[in-house]
């Protein structure tokens, strides 16, 4: 009999979880609250800068080099599988800077990716143009403009990534639980128990892929004030045919553009609880950066926006692995800005936790219980 494995909550790391457990022969089911891929993962914008495992000793970084290094392959795969294409591409991204302290923190990034062997080139002004035509009234009219170029930049695009892993997930025989709230997690001689539909159930392993929401779900394991909901929102344009290839990333904000001229402009950071929504000044802050980048976007369609809410944890890495003390009970939460880009990295190292397998990169600095206030968990 093929072990069993419930995984709790449908977004990009729930899902892509799933799909690598079943593929390696355990027998998974996947609940959601509501329908999946229908929570932050959607509302992300699917930027998945470089990485690089091999040189990294960073653990978030050589993560991110595992997911980087997976990505391309996992999407093909997806494609196959599916008929669905994700949207994966190569496109490269700009790194912009316009005040001395954009410039300085770009010229430590720049030295921190030598450091990994990830290129990224100066441009001038000249190179810079005949990259991105459309950055030329930009770079004329800003004084200490400053251009870097990361070949090995990709995008995707979420909800297209999410179909894909949902309809993969069901093609390797995943059972789909929708519309359903697990309301609490209990252990009972340090084996888990998941409350949902009225009952108590039970079965080999549980695995809690609850995004921002997973402190809600299991309150005893005490993760609620570890993982903390980061609002972010994103304004949607639309032109004729996109204005650039690239990423076009500037501090923490960035606008990229998908091949039909949809493009994003995103982002901010706000602590609003679990409150979604967009706000006029935050939008009209994201319109007022992208036109002042791209001034041909002043006559863009606004056709949309939307938030969502990122799982922060306090040191910035995620949890993923065991919680101590319960022999059954696996999180891999709190992704924050990065959930799109590390979930096939996350997915591969839970199924090797529960394959009992050396896991592909060490997973130490992602230990469940560091996080929470006491080292234990209270049932
Ligand atoms: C504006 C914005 C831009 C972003 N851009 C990027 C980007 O460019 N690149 C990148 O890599 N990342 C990006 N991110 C971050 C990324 O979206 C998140 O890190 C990622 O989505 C987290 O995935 P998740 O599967 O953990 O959570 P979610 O996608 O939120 O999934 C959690 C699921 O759990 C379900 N759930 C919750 N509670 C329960 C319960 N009690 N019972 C049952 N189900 C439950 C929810 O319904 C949901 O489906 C961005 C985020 C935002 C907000």
């Amino acid at each position: 009999m093929p072990r069993t494995v419930t995984v709790v909550g449908g977004g990009a790391i729930g899902l892509s979880a799933a799909w690598e457990l079943s593929q390696r022969g355990f027998d998974v089911s996947i609940i959601d609250r509501s329908r999946t891929g229908k929570a932050t993962s959607w509302s992300g914008a699917g930027i998945l800068p470089p990485a690089n495992r091999k040189i990294s000793s960073d653990p978030i970084d050589r993560l991110r080099g595992l997911s980087h290094e997976l990505f391309p392959p996992w999407a093909e795969k997806l494609k196959l599988d599916t008929g669905i294409d994700p949207g994966l591409m190569q496109c490269g991204g700009l790194y912009l800077a316009e005040t001395p302290g954009e410039i300085a923190a770009m010229c430590g990034m720049t030295d921190y990716w030598q450091e990994l062997s990830i290129e990224c080139v100066p441009l001038t002004s000249e190179e810079l143009v005949a990259h991105e035509p459309s950055l030329a009234t930009w770079f004329r009219h800003t004084s200490n403009a400053a251009a870097w170029y990361v070949p090995d930049e990709y995008q995707v695009r979420p909800p297209r990534y999410l179909q894909a892993l949902a309809a993969a997930c069901l093609k390797s025989g995943v059972r789909f639980i929708e519309n359903t709230e697990v309301t609490e997690m209990r252990c009972l001689n340090g084996h888990a128990q998941a409350h949902y539909r009225g009952d108590w159930h039970e079965c080999d392993s549980f695995v809690l892929t609850t995004g921002a929401w997973t402190g809600r779900v299991a309150q005893s394991l005490e993760l609620e004030l570890s993982i903390v909901p980061i609002r972010g929102q994103i304004l949607l344009l639309k032109t004729a045919a996109p204005l650039v290839n690239s990423v076009i990333n500037m501090g923490h904000r960035y606008v990229l553009a998908r091949e039909d001229g949809h493009t994003l402009v995103g982002s901010n950071e706000e602590e609003k609880g679990f409150e979604l929504g967009t706000t006029d000044t935050v939008l009209e802050s994201l319109f007022q950066f992208a036109t002042h980048l791209l001034p041909e976007l002043t006559s863009a369609e606004r056709v949309a926006a939307w938030s969502g809410l990122r799982p922060m944890t306090y040191d910035g890495f995620p949890m993923i692995g065991r919680v101590p003390g319960i022999d059954n009970l696996y999180v891999a939460a709190g992704h924050y800005r990065s959930g799109l880009h590390l979930s096939p990295g996350t997915a591969v190292l839970i199924a090797d936790l529960l394959s009992e397998s050396t896991p592909r990169i060490p997973i130490d600095a992602f230990h469940v219980g560091k996080q929470q206030r006491s080292n234990t968990a209270h049932f």
